[in-house]
């Protein structure tokens, strides 16, 4: 059997700032893969200990006042960045340190299915750049998937709210405030299929924000009664910031909350600390500009998509942001109505990734779901603009694939030379709304050269933008009297060789795995707990759909495999016979010998006594 032929699982992956989780299909539904001690979601942080051991989650999130300078937390904030970012003595790319958070819950994968290639979908922020899409999509090869998607976290958490409720046609607004970003969406859901309408959002906006806000509040109150800032001093930074989101989340429950830290920082040998209350009408004053903006945020969505707050039938909110208070009120002072509950804020968009994932690999594709998203920004090229009416200057943005235009798409437009005898051009890539590039975001750029010297304005050029499904934009220009022309898939803001710079980032993140790895010790399995993962029970009357069967099939070979090295020589031997024959009939989709294979592998494991 070659490797080609073998199945290659596929998971959805929600990357987030401050959480992370991970999703498969399970019997026809998107399931969160627990960690193995049995949390949803862990904390996007990252620890580097005293050893040189890589540890993400909870226990990284513990160390992050304790060890500041050897923990990361937020690095998606920074995803896209060419800034190292130092930890532990060293300096890791945010796609590294990504990866290592993308590595911890590709482990949880390999417990469910053993160890081998895995896909994955991974979503980000709709209004994340090309540069940050690029970013994530490393992240996810550094950490070993093969990334077969990014998609977008609103139209994530929309899929996996379609897939439950694909009766319920109608127009829905998906607000989605997490820890770093917020995105807006109008989605239409019309007989199965998901039509994004238009999408925008803010990268730099969600909680962590309003947890810095409370931050600078204790920090100046500190200093008026002591004379000290304490965000001077890295550990009490750490201590305030992780004391505000305690405070944030306290006051989505109380009116108002106590704040009680006697040691903040020193002053003199003498400790520094701070005792007060704050109130939740405080705290909606700090974020209140914030909140505005996503108000701001939603009318703008709501007239691309050439509707008012009356037209939209429900909104469903996204992101563990949503559950201040204040946020539930000011939308439902919007829309006039309440906001659906029946969404997990926090699973929505990782559940989502994985439904995606399912229409991928066909696990859903009796579901009759189809899903369609949009670009949320323009994207065009520097052109000279006529500017107060009398002289052309350079830098006006002409756009090539106007906002909101549904993904993927190509788009060409003509442009002509601008001074006599010109032989080449610069063809500089914006996205942005903002008549001149200097107000957007710069993608990248490339010379076309070779064209025919002419007068001005003779030489005509072609522009062509293809955008694809993963938010990945492919530029190409042409001169059309030569047919001379140049693609470029638009390079990071790093202008790394994609090539090598990947391998110098595995290389580097291989040797911290490597100390990682040597601490740890090899669990004997639970056979207990591996025979009762196993439905030995199945009822042979029963009807098994294909899709059933082949989940079926696929546990049943990753939990042999995970028992195989403990067996005798003779049984591995006869065990490993068949899961050849099981893997190609999994290939070949041969239903019948997959129904008989999947009896002779129980009834061998069960011969085996276990
Ligand atoms: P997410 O990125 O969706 O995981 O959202 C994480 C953000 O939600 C963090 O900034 C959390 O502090 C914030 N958050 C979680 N629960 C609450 C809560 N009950 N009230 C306010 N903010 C919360």
């Amino acid at each position: 059997m070659s490797n080609s032929h073998d199945f290659r699982p596929i998971v959805g992956i929600d990357l987030g700032t401050t959480n992370s989780a991970v999703a498969y299909i399970h019997n026809g539904k998107p399931e969160i893969i627990s960690s193995p001690n049995g949390k949803k979601i862990i904390p996007s942080v990252v620890l580097i200990d005293l050893k040189g051991k890589v540890i993400v989650g909870e226990d990284a999130r513990s160390a992050l006042v304790a060890m500041p300078d050897r923990t990361v937390g937020a690095v998606k904030r920074q995803m896209g960045s060419d800034q190292p970012i130092p930890i532990a003595g060293q300096a890791l790319l945010p796609q590294e340190i990504s990866a290592l958070i993308l590595k911890e819950l590709k482990s949880y994968v390999d417990t469910l299915y053993g160890k081998g290639e895995k896909e994955a979908v991974i979503t980000v922020p709709a209004y994340f750049t090309d540069e940050q899409r690029r970013a994530t999509k490393e992240a996810g090869e550094l950490a070993g998937f093969v990334v077969e998607r990014i998609i977008n976290e609103p139209t994530a958490a929309a899929l996996a709210f379609g897939l439950n409720h694909m009766n319920e046609d109608g127009v829905y607004l998906v607000y989605d405030l997490g820890g770093g970003t917020f995105d807006v969406s109008v989605v239409e859901l019309m007989s199965g299929l998901l039509e994004v309408k238009a999408s925008t959002g803010n990268r730099q906006l969600g909680g962590e924000d309003f947890d810095w806000k409370i931050v600078d509040f204790l920090a100046e109150k500190i200093m008026a009664d002591s004379g000290v800032d304490p965000r001077e001093d890295i550990r009490a930074k750490a201590l305030l910031k992780e004391e505000a989101e305690k405070v944030k989340i306290a006051l989505s429950e109380s009116v108002s909350v106590p704040i009680d830290l006697p040691l903040v920082t020193v002053k003199d040998n003498k400790p520094v600390g701070i005792s007060t209350v704050m109130s939740r009408e405080q705290f909606v004053g700090l974020i209140a500009p914030m909140l505005q903006e996503t108000m701001e945020s939603i009318r703008k969505v709501l007239n691309d998509a050439s509707l008012s707050p009356k037209d939209i039938d429900e909104v469903l909110l996204v992101g563990g942001s949503t559950r201040i208070p204040q946020v539930v009120e000011l939308i439902s002072e919007m829309f006039g109505k309440e906001a659906r509950t029946d969404v997990n804020p926090d699973e929505a968009v990782a559940l989502g990734a994985a439904v995606q994932a399912g229409l991928k690999s066909g696990a859903l594709s009796e579901s009759g779901l189809v899903a369609t998203d949009v670009a949320p920004f323009s994207m065009g090229v520097a052109v000279l603009k006529e500017w107060k009416g009398i002289t052309e200057r350079p830098g006006g943005f002409a756009p090539i694939i106007p906002r909101n235009t549904t993904i993927p798409v190509t788009r060409t437009e003509k442009f002509y030379t601008s001074a006599p005898g010109q032989t080449e051009v610069a063809i500089e890539i914006f996205q942005g709304e903002h008549e001149w590039v200097k107000y957007n975001h710069r993608l990248g750029e490339f010379l076309l050269e070779g064209i025919p010297q002419n007068f001005e304005k003779q030489e005509e050029i072609e522009v062509t933008f293809r955008y694809n499904l993963n938010g990945i934009l492919e530029v190409s220009a042409k001169c059309v009297s030569t047919g001379k022309e140049m693609t470029v898939v638009v390079q990071d803001a790093l202008q790394r060789d994609s090539k090598e710079a990947f391998q110098e980032s595995f290389g580097q993140l291989e040797k911290l795995w490597g100390e990682s790895d040597a601490d740890e010790t090899v669990d004997e399995p639970d056979w207990e707990e591996v025979l009762d993962e196993i439905d030995f029970d199945e009822d042979e009357d029963e009807e098994l759909t294909p899709t059933v069967l082949h989940e079926e099939a696929i546990q049943l070979r990753n939990r042999t495999l995970k028992v195989l090295n403990n067996l005798d020589a003779s049984d591995q031997n006869s065990l490993r016979h068949l899961l050849e024959e099981l893997n190609a009939a999994i290939a070949e989709n041969d239903l019948t010998q997959l129904r008989k294979l999947i009896d002779e592998i129980t009834d061998a494991l069960i011969d085996v006594e276990l």
